[in-house]
């Protein structure tokens, strides 16, 4: 479809469904149902080119634009029998917003136009004198507040005083004389507040209408919509101008909304509320208490079943579940709209499966109508939603791992474990969280954190552990033994719950829904690996992680970071006596305690994956992140080692770096002491071994060396790892097949892509560190920051969060395309954050990765987000 040059206004009959840009979705469906022969009233829309071209001309409607708009008006009132500005026979119309995509309640809509003090008395003939003088009320005080600016309660103020001075309790108690006398207050505010008499002209009121539809594209709520949902500020909308139905005309009159499908469960039943001799904004306002559709049946069954024959004849159009509105005028059932319905998951996955079953669409269009994103959702407990109607939280923190929680407050990771231990739920409350927390961070049914964004260190460990998480709660005020959240004291002990899915906090228990793995979800990512463009793996650092990385279908481990099993029951001493060792020697004695401890988990992580790939990463964080911090540590550790509690302080100073990210850490450790790079790998090694004796399953081990950003490093690094493999193998007199690869963290090793892939078997690109190193954000910190870039529109998105194809994107693609080059081989995949986001897993399939990988909650996530690209 190519829209015509100059033509600014379609009738209804004049356009279809796949117009969306051009007329708008509500437009464009508005056509729809107009060539599908439903009772759709009669109108048109005025284009978003046309709204392009009223910016363009300074926000004016330009003279072709008003000669269009007069000339499909008089098509209207042909069609429907009516006039505009007729006092015995008058046209009235509604004047409402519609961009490509719904923006719900952010733009301005005029309802009852085509009134003015003559007309109401020949409309008050045609339907009734009280009906007739409450329109026009109305839509005086809708034109004067939406396109005049007059503050809303200037006029709620007036109806106030007259019910109160005529003892009336309801709007609808008004009588023809309070409307009246009104009207006549209403005008009162408008000379007062403009200078002139109300308009009586109603085309020039029509087009100020039009025009002001126009203007509230760019009201501020609607920006901010458009920014939280990035949508482009160039899209525009188009205006609807429709002839009106009154669902308020009479007792034979009515209105409703309904879904053809159960919104909250996708059950195949038709789902929605109506009310007899109502107008729309009655139903929603909730003063008057609707009745389900289904009475419609008993009291008007003609009316019900032309209803049910449109609303499927809808969904089989679209091929989804629909949203409609309807009216009944005086006995007559109007369509007033559909569009695709808004549900929850659970019922998107039941709607897509039954919408495949009953062959209305097929598997590739019912992975489209899901959202990837929110497929998280339904793989965590989430917090009972009725429970909470009408329930203020106490705080509002960030969304940073999905699902809902509640438990006892603690304020140490410590006191979470003893409460777990004790079959008892909590909630870890921190002003931030460190790799030191991360058992206390298992046991927990959520966190809380006052610090930290989105990329912070507790969002990525809960997003791996599928804990509960909201971060960057500000309000959140730590005092001696208790916390002031929202205003709050709360003491350890007190229950609260939490939302990692709005990141909202709630006081006292709220009731948790449980997932359902089974049946359509089951069902729903089986259809999704057929049409997968790209390998999902999983980021998972332990043996539990593994399994639920291999139920939800990752078809590998992408990234095993080692060092989170450190923290594990006594390791910790072990890795602590290593980093605090002098000599070689000591280091060696420290690093044989941990080593049955790291092969056993490799066993188990490899038996886990069932001979899919794993990739094991050598140790990378800064050493200083394992040390004691309490005294009560150090001095544990002092018997252990048998060093002073003084010499443990000396070396804790020793190892303080002023820029830890940017220190001591990854493979640079291993130039510094290669012992622990050849006790991991030797673990690796004989983990593998002894899965493949035990198990039967064929692993082929994938070594990883982290952070790498010079070639003669990476050699010396590589070195070591590959001596321990032959020692090993020799030691044991066995094979086995293994990769060595590197990650790609740091922008120099990107352009060193095409020597190092000489060396290497494959390439991960880390990119939470990649984003770290390319802007020199802090991962830690910039989310603080970051802020005042989005609300000052200089950045739409959070890098962290969707990679930045302009620079970081380039930098991978220079990585890319130079180690093909050399290796054409090379396996080639992505393991920071980005690779459970959606955007950004197109651009890793468009570039030709062989993988990504995420953590296993997100797995579905980017199963589903790939198999939905074209
Ligand atoms: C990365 O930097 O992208 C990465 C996966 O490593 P980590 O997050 O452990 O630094
Ligand atoms: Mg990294």
């Amino acid at each position: 479809f190519l829209p015509m040059r100059n033509k600014f206004v379609y009738l209804f009959s004049e356009g279809n469904a796949q117009m969306r840009a051009l007329l708008g979705g509500k437009g464009a469906n508005l056509c729809e149902m107009t060539r599908l022969g439903m009772p759709v009233p009669k109108g048109f829309v005025v284009t978003t080119e046309a709204c392009a071209d009223y910016y363009d001309s300074g926000e004016k409607l330009s003279p072709k634009i008003i000669e269009q708009i007069f000339k499909s008006l008089a098509k209207v009132e042909k069609d429907s029998g009516k006039k505009f500005g007729d006092e015995n026979n008058p046209l009235i119309v509604s004047i409402r917003s519609g961009a490509r995509v719904s923006m719900p309640g952010m733009m301005d809509s005029i309802l009852n136009l085509g009134l003015n003090d003559k007309i109401v008395q020949g409309f008050a003939k045609k339907s009734s004198p009280r009906f007739a003088y409450d329109c026009y009320r109305r839509f005086i005080q809708m034109y004067s507040n939406v396109v005049m600016g007059i503050d809303i309660e200037e006029f709620e103020n007036e109806i106030d005083a007259i019910k109160k001075e005529n003892k009336v309790i309801l709007d609808k108690d008004l009588t023809l004389t309070h409307l009246k006398q009104l009207i006549k207050k209403y005008k009162g505010i408008y000379k007062n507040k403009i200078g002139e008499d109300f308009p009586q002209d109603v085309k020039k009121l029509l087009i100020a209408s039009i025009t002001a539809v126009f203007r509230s594209w760019n009201n501020s709520r609607a920006k901010l919509y458009r920014k939280i949902n990035s949508i482009p500020d160039s899209w525009g909308t188009a205006v609807n101008v429709q002839e009106m139905v009154f669902g308020n005309l009479n007792k034979n009159s009515g209105t409703g909304v309904a879904f053809t499908r159960n919104p909250s469960t996708g059950e195949n039943v038709m789902y929605g509320e109506y009310l007899m001799n109502a107008q729309g904004e009655d139903v929603v306002a909730g003063i008057r208490t609707p009745f389900p559709i289904q009475k419609l049946q008993q009291q008007n069954p003609k009316i019900y079943s032309e209803f049910v024959y449109n609303a499927k004849l809808l969904e089989k159009y679209y091929g989804d579940m629909q949203d409609m509105e309807f009216t009944i005028e005086n006995g007559k059932l109007y369509m007033l709209q559909t569009r695709n319905g808004k549900r929850t998951v659970k019922a998107g996955i039941k709607i897509a499966i039954d919408l495949i079953k009953e062959e209305l669409i097929t598997e590739k269009e019912a992975l489209g109508t899901l959202e990837p994103n929110k497929i998280d959702f339904a793989l965590h407990p989430i917090l009972n939603e009725e429970f909470l109607s009408g329930k203020k939280p106490l705080a509002q923190g960030l969304p940073a791992s999905p699902g809902g929680a509640c438990g006892k407050i603690v304020f140490s990771p410590e006191k979470a474990v003893t409460l777990k231990n004790k079959n008892e739920k909590s909630i870890l409350v921190r002003l931030e969280t460190s790799p030191e927390d991360i058992e206390g961070m298992t046991s927990a049914e959520g966190i809380l954190t006052a610090r930290g964004g989105m990329t912070s260190h507790a969002a990525v460990v809960a997003r791996g552990l599928g804990t509960v998480c909201v971060s960057g709660c500000e309000s959140i005020i730590f005092e001696k033994n208790s916390v002031k959240i929202g205003g709050v004291t709360l003491k350890e002990g007190d229950v609260i719950s939490i939302d990692g899915n709005s990141g909202k906090v709630y006081a006292g228990e709220v009731p948790t829904i449980a997932p359902d793995l089974s049946g359509d979800f089951r069902e729903i990512m089986q259809i999704a690996k057929k049409y997968q463009k790209i390998a999902v793996h999983a980021n998972a650092d332990t043996i539990e992680e593994a399994q639920r990385a291999f139920e939800f279908g990752a078809e590998g481990i992408g990234l095993c970071r080692t060092e989170h099993m450190f923290f594990e029951n006594d390791r910790i001493l072990a890795v602590r006596e290593m980093i605090l060792a002098s000599t070689s020697k000591e280091r060696e004695k420290a690093l044989k305690k941990l080593l049955p401890f790291q092969r056993n988990d490799f066993e188990g992580i490899f038996k886990a994956m069932q001979g899919r790939p794993v990739t094991i990463r050598l140790l990378d964080p800064p050493l200083h992140e394992f040390l004691p911090k309490t005294e009560e540590d150090i001095s544990e550790l002092s018997k252990v080692t048998r060093k002073s509690p003084n010499a443990i302080k000396d070396k804790i100073t020793k190892l303080h770096e002023f820029n830890p990210m940017l220190g001591h850490r990854g493979l640079r450790l291993a130039i510094t002491y290669p012992e622990i790079y050849a006790m991991q790998t030797r673990a690796i090694i004989e983990g593998a071994l002894d899965a493949n004796k035990k198990y039967g399953i064929e692993v082929r081990p994938e070594i990883m060396i982290p952070l790498t950003s010079s070639y003669n490093e990476f050699v010396f690094v590589k070195e070591i790892v590959d001596k321990t493999i032959m020692q090993v193998l020799s030691e044991r007199n066995e094979k086995i097949d293994y990769l060595l690869g590197t990650m790609i963290e740091t922008p120099r090793a990107c352009l060193l892509a095409g020597n190092l892939a000489e060396l290497c078997d494959f390439f991960s690109f880390g990119t939470n560190d990649l984003t770290q190193l390319t802007y020199a954000f802090s991962r830690d910190d910039a989310g603080k920051f970051l802020e005042d870039y989005y609300s000052k529109d200089i950045f739409r998105n959070d890098p962290f969060k969707t990679l930045d194809r302009a620079g970081v994107g380039e930098l991978i693609q220079i990585a890319v395309k130079r180690a093909r080059m050399i290796n054409p081989k090379i396996k080639l995949g992505v393991c920071g954050e980005h690779g459970g986001d959606e955007k950004s897993i197109k651009f890793f399939t468009d570039i030709g990765l062989d993988y990504v990988s995420c953590s296993p909650y997100r797995v579905p996530v980017a199963k589903l987000s790939s198999a939905k690209l074209d």
